[in-house]
């Protein structure tokens, strides 16, 4: 597949390639253009141009746009989900719950576009003020691999929707969908330039896109250590930014809590995306009164999780989305063995045979008894590994829970409200869940505290990130 620049298919690239392969298989499933900084300029002069046009449109205007494109997406779901379950690798079921995430985040924005509004601030004898938003111009928008359709939504809606024209990277190994939507957007009436779709490596690509000057906002989902790049790269420009840089949530599971519901949330919170997701359960604390019955429950589930090829029927888990992403698993849980840092009671390695012997399987792992401090629980493990700790009492569970650089979700399993309390008021994360974990819809606001990141997406908070404020002081 080519580019997607000022609404056509744009080769760039100088002539080098990305192959995309199957996670599942290693199968060559498209290769695209290894874009340039050229091409990133290309990409912003088609965006400037076509902001002079889409600024001027009505919100109401551009939201009907988006509607009708989450329309053709819903009807063609079926052909995108495979698309993204052959360069992403999760289960086809899962694919069809993002693709219809995607369209369910433009029909939301499509949906408060009627009610976007301004302030008068009136000053009396001194005049009266009229508050506007504004949107910024060209956006730049960076996205990871483990959610690309979701989480290109949350970009494009509200960034669309305030009048911003955008240049997006998808990642290397998942640009696939990306470019096939930006199509399926312009096909509903979107301007030609006003979403770009840039493809290439993260040092040629992603950084041209974060220096260009004319692009004032930028909007980063991905690893924590490129977040801080970026950081530093834009605040000597002092462009505005949204990091979002995963967590590493805690999920409380109390004595008086339903076990069965609290072991599917944790199955779903962890193993989900084959634990690649920023708010999976990456840390499990079970307290001590129910911790054994719980355990045994919680093991016998996640070995009845079947893992295999996401295209395949009756599949919960597909494979990892890339090497690196296994290996770093792997060696995590080899170390957490040869160090005595937890006890693995059932995973712990790559899946062998000859049906998962070219792609990135990884078992569904738990381990008890982790070692405080350790790198199961002090690092953001990306993968199907769940560390399972217990507690005496819920002062050392908040303990714990905060116990992270980390402060993107947490969840409490209970039906006590004193304990929800204290857990809403003490632990340190941008959205807490009660006897849930994950569900982000599109009206919530997610993003997270400390080095989860900062800004938030979703919701009307994503669409005031989108735009600033711009006052009309009228001196009667
Ligand atoms: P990265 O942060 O490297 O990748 C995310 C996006 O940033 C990709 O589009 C990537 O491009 C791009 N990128 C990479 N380097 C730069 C740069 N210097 N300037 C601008 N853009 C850049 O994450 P990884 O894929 O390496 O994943 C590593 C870890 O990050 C995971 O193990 C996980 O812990 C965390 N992560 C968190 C996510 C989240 O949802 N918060 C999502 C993904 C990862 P390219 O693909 O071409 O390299």
């Amino acid at each position: 597949m080519l580019m997607h620049i000022g609404g056509k298919e744009y080769e760039g690239g100088e002539g080098h390639w990305i192959e995309v392969k199957n996670p599942a298989t290693g199968e060559l499933v498209d290769r695209v253009p290894a874009g340039t900084k050229e091409d990133v300029s290309a990409a912003v002069d088609a965006a400037e141009a076509a902001f002079r046009l889409w600024g001027k449109k009505s919100m109401r205007e551009r939201g009907i746009i988006l509607f009708h494109a989450a329309h053709i997406v819903r009807d063609q779901h079926r052909d995108l989900a495979r698309l993204l379950t052959l360069e992403q690798g999760k289960p086809i079921r899962e694919s069809v719950d993002e693709i219809r995430g995607f369209a369910n985040i433009l029909e939301f924005y499509a949906g408060i576009s009627a009610h976007s509004s301004g302030d008068v601030i009136r000053l009396g004898s001194a005049g009266d003020c009229m508050v506007i938003r504004e949107s910024f111009g060209v956006c730049g928008a960076i996205i990871p691999w483990n959610m690309p359709v979701l989480i290109m939504g949350w970009k494009v809606g509200p960034a669309l929707l305030a009048g911003n024209t955008l240049v997006l990277k998808p990642a290397s190994a998942t640009p696939l969908t990306s470019l096939k939507l930006a199509g399926i957007l312009d096909s509903a009436g979107l301007l030609p330039g006003v979403l770009n779709v840039v493809t290439g490596s993260g040092e040629s690509v992603g950084e041209a896109i974060v220096k260009h000057p004319v692009i004032r906002k930028l909007s980063f989902t991905g690893d924590c250590a490129t977040g801080t790049k970026i950081r530093a790269l834009a605040g000597a420009h002092c462009k505005d930014l949204t990091l979002e840089l995963g967590g590493s949530d805690p999920m409380i599971v109390m004595p008086d809590a339903s076990i069965e519901k609290a072991v599917e949330g944790a199955i779903r919170g962890r193993f989900y995306n084959a634990g690649q997701t920023c708010t999976a359960v990456k840390r499990l604390y079970v307290h001590e009164k129910i911790s054994s019955l719980f355990i045994q429950k919680l093991k016998e589930r996640i070995d009845a999780i079947t893992v295999g090829n996401g295209l395949g029927s009756r599949i919960d888990m597909g494979p990892m989305n890339n090497a690196a992403q296994r290996d770093t698993i792997s060696q995590l849980v080899e170390e957490t063995r040869e160090n005595k840092e937890g006890t693995i009671l059932t995973g712990g390695s790559s899946l062998k045979g000859t049906a998962y012997e070219h792609g990135y399987f990884y078992r569904p792992t738990l381990v008890s008894n982790v070692v405080p401090g350790s790198g199961l629980v002090s690092r953001e493990v990306f993968g199907p590994v769940l560390p399972v700790m217990t507690f005496p009492d819920l002062d050392t569970a908040i303990n714990e829970a905060n116990n992270t650089r980390y402060g993107l979700g947490a969840s409490i399993w209970t039906k006590d409200l004193a304990t929800t309390k204290r857990v809403f008021d003490e632990v340190r994360a941008g959205i807490i869940w009660v006897n849930r974990h994950l569900t982000v819809p599109p009206e919530v606001p997610f993003g997270g505290v400390n080095e989860s990141g900062v800004g938030r997406e979703n919701g009307q908070h994503a669409l005031d990130n989108y735009s600033r404020t711009k006052t009309l002081f009228l001196g009667w």
